[in-house]
């Protein structure tokens, strides 16, 4: 079914001139000063700044808790206490992959993301529970977003056996991306959990991100494993290592080998920005020509009580801790969470330009930087050339 055609009148690409967008069979046809309107629809964006849709580049669609009432969180302290709280409650507290996916992407939809890359646990208690979940939303709500799956063996690959053969099951199923964690420190097996994933990836033809959470030295060895098998399979630039809190290390002798590998490898980084940990320098890594995007990871979950899904205030977080300042350092973490998440997931329509998607946000905000750091709730938010949320409510409820 072809879209209406749609005029956005008034609007500022970019935070710059005021221009008009025309939007027709779900594409940018047009933009300039004074289009007429012929038939379109018009929406007056009186001025406020707009920008391509966000990309929310690495979340869990599968476990946020959002609108399930609020759980005290008692779980244990280590990183395998979280991980075995959440195996254990998903049951119990009926976590249902396809509601709680649903919920999260309506939420993201209201704030202006048009793009999902989200990582779904697959464990031998749950099986496939989470990636049919997704899937049932990926199908059901693509009108108003689009969400890439990555199969996720959160509670590890080789230290739980018959896991490896159910994410193999989830790529037959449909899943777009494989991913990994901490070879090292959850799996202790770097050498066997990395031949895992990659073989994944070769026997499906798809691409690899990989949770590291893995620190300093730890964290620089599966990096340097990770650098020996892309470049041994021919994978540059099918490659994304999430969080990588390892380049946020002090140590340049350390860290500076890895940027340049990176860089020569065409990896790419996905930085979720947090304060409590140590985090990779983006403009360091965007200066080498490495693609950077970001993401809210878990929101709202077990693991802990943080995250709105607003990939503007994302924005604001990345710079905040990569000490952006400067309107035009604020525009690069802007940048991370727009055309920096598509260029990590290969968007080829993605951009706000004649011909491509039209997948665009209205927010008040004089420019770019002043839209981060206020991010109010966006007016109006277009998906494929329909209106998907106004007034940062997306226009489909939620179950
Ligand atoms: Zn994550």
């Amino acid at each position: 079914m072809a879209a209406s055609t749609m005029l956005i009148r008034n609007g500022r690409p970019m935070g710059g001139a005021v221009a008009d967008i025309l939007i027709r069979d779900g594409r940018i046809a047009a933009m300039g000063a004074g289009l007429p309107a012929g038939d379109a629809v018009v929406e007056d964006a009186t001025g406020a700044v707009v920008l391509p849709g966000l990309v929310e580049a690495h979340t869990h669609l599968d476990k946020s808790l959002w609108g399930m009432g609020w759980r005290k969180n008692d779980a244990g302290p280590g990183l395998l206490d979280k991980i075995d709280n959440e195996r254990k409650l998903k049951r119990v507290l009926d976590i249902d992959p396809a509601r709680q996916s649903a919920r999260q992407a309506a939420v993201s939809v209201g704030h202006g993301s048009t793009h999902i890359r989200s990582h779904v646990d697959v464990d031998t208690d749950h099986g496939l529970w989470g990636i049919e979940g997704v899937m049932e939303t990926r199908n059901a709500w693509r009108d108003m977003i689009d969400i890439e799956i990555v199969a996720f063996p959160q509670s590890g690959l080789l230290r739980r056996p018959g896991t490896l053969e159910l994410m193999d099951a989830a790529m037959a199923a449909g899943a777009e991306i494989v991913g990994g964690l901490d070879p090292c420190a959850i799996d202790r097996d770097p050498k066997g959990h990395l031949d895992a994933v990659f073989g994944l990836c070769q026997k499906y033809g798809r691409p690899l991100d990989i949770h590291l959470h893995e620190p300093g030295e730890m964290g620089a060895f599966s990096m340097d494993l990770i650098f020996e098998r892309t470049r041994a399979l021919g994978m540059q630039g099918q490659v994304v290592v999430s969080h990588a809190f390892c380049l946020g290390a002090p140590d340049r002798d350390l860290v500076d080998p890895m940027i340049a590998a990176l860089a020569e490898l065409d990896i790419a980084i996905m930085t979720a920005a947090r304060v409590s940990r140590t985090a990779p320098p983006v403009k360091r890594l965007l200066d080498a020509g490495i693609r950077v995007c970001s993401g809210s990871d878990g929101i709202r979950d077990t693991w802990g009580p943080y995250g709105t899904a607003d990939m503007l205030e994302c924005a604001m977080l990345v710079g905040m801790r990569n000490n952006c300042r400067r309107d035009e350092e604020v525009e690069l973490a802007f940048h991370i969470c727009s055309q920096g998440g598509a260029d990590v997931m290969r968007l080829a329509d993605y951009g706000l330009a004649v011909g491509k998607a039209a997948d665009l946000v209205v927010v008040d905000g004089e420019t770019i930087t002043h839209a981060v750091v206020a991010h109010p709730p966006r007016r109006l938010v277009v998906k494929g050339g329909r209106v998907s949320a106004r007034n940062g409510q997306c226009v489909r409820p939620a179950p």
